[in-house]
């Protein structure tokens, strides 16, 4: 059995991972090391086949050295600390990262295998030993317009982003709630006495202006709001988040002819589903009954909701999607631009496959080699 190393098991992406780890019995599988950079010599979690009860410093070389696979959810501060070094000394083990800062880099593959098994295997008959997960709204994009993609169907696509808190990392999220509890507490009061409407939303309106309001993570208030800018600039204006859609779509997909892929990503107050709004410039005419037996066999876990209002209302929402690995899509129609025009609106738990479930899958493929 492979000896693997869990870094940054305890974040938000690492508590997600480990619980489908053991969801899907993958410890059984292989012998673990708990590593941790702050909790060092406390207990590890209680799992099957664990080689020591202690977390281990995840900073020790030579103990890393020891693992076949490291499989790392920490960030991209830690990768870019430990990675070269260990690479340095010669470690010649797996590597599988969460973390943005070695996507882009030649040597290494971004993972989504439903979509690029091909190429996963490819890259690893060529010796290729680095692994890491593609950004959360690339993943469910792909998860869920994966068949059109596949058959070399789209000309471009416009995307509106719809992104959750839990984008951010563990402590937004609590901060998002913290927000809301904040308000709530200034207007329970009116809220029972039916005070005016236009009084209770002056109250939310200040307390969210308020210098007590909790914006230590978000820097403004993301609860009764939203924040049209995520991660980075980048010199052509859009945000780093915007221009990952582009690089990281045509790299999973080994396209040479890049499709064109542009649009605006914002953060709204829900908690782990990403949404994403597309509207998508065909090659060519295809019915719309063609389009959902494409979209709909690309991969198990997609699935086409009617464009009715029942069937959105119900399937098409964060929280009916949360904690499933079901990536719906619906809304899909022709646009009044033409009949090469169609627009989709699709969902997806952006810790399950935007984040860990790749990765999981990943150390599965490398584990039953
Ligand atoms: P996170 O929740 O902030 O956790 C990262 C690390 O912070 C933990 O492993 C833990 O390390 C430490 N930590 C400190 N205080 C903690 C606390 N109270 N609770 C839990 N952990 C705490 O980060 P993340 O959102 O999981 O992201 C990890 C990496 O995945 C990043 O590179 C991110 O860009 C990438 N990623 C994230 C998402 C996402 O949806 N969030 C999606 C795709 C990729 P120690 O145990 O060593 O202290």
């Amino acid at each position: 059995m492979k000896t693997v190393g869990l870094v940054g098991w305890r974040g938000i992406v690492g508590s997600v991972l480990l619980k489908r780890m053991l969801e899907e019995q993958d410890f059984c599988n292989i012998h673990s090391v708990f590593f941790s950079t702050s909790q060092c010599g406390q207990d590890s979690p209680s799992i099957k086949n664990i080689l020591y009860k202690k977390l281990q410093d995840a900073y020790n070389i030579e103990l890393l050295k020891e693992m076949d696979i490291i499989i790392t959810c920490q960030g991209s501060a830690y990768t870019e600390k430990m990675y070269l070094i260990l690479r340095k000394y010669g470690w010649n083990g797996y590597w599988i990262d969460a973390s943005s800062i070695l996507r882009m880099d030649k040597k290494t593959v971004i993972v989504l295998d439903p979509i690029n098994s091909d190429l996963i295997h490819h890259a690893i008959e060529k010796g290729i030993k680095t692994f890491v997960g593609g950004n959360c709204t690339v993943s469910l994009m792909l998860m869920s317009l994966g068949g059109l993609f596949k058959e070399e169907l789209i000309d471009w696509i416009s995307v509106s982003t719809y992104q959750a808190a839990s984008g951010a990392g563990s402590r937004h999220v609590i901060e998002l709630l913290k927000q809301m509890g904040t308000i709530y507490n200034v207007i329970a009061e009116d809220l029972s006495n039916y005070s005016s409407i236009l009084d209770i939303e002056h109250k939310v309106t200040q307390i969210s202006r308020s210098n007590i309001f909790p914006i230590k993570h978000f820097s403004i208030p993301l609860a009764g709001n939203l924040i049209p800018w995520i991660d980075k600039k980048m010199s052509n204006g859009q945000s780093r988040e915007e221009w990952k859609g582009q690089v990281e779509t045509n790299k999973i997909l080994g396209f040479k002819n890049h499709v064109c892929i542009d649009g605006m990503c914002v953060r709204i107050g829900s908690l782990r589903c990403h949404s994403q709004s597309f509207f998508i410039k065909l090659k060519k005419d295809l019915s719309l009954e063609n389009i959902e037996n494409i979209i709909s066999c690309q991969n198990n876990w997609v699935n086409v909701v009617p464009n009715s209002i029942q069937d959105t209302l119900a399937q098409l929402t964060p929280v009916a999607v949360t904690g499933t690995l079901n990536v719906p899509i619906g809304r899909l129609r022709k646009l009044n631009m033409g009949k090469k025009y169609l627009s989709a609106f699709t969902v997806g738990d952006q810790l399950l496959w935007g984040a860990a479930e790749p990765l999981r899958r990943m150390l599965n493929i490398l584990i039953h080699l």
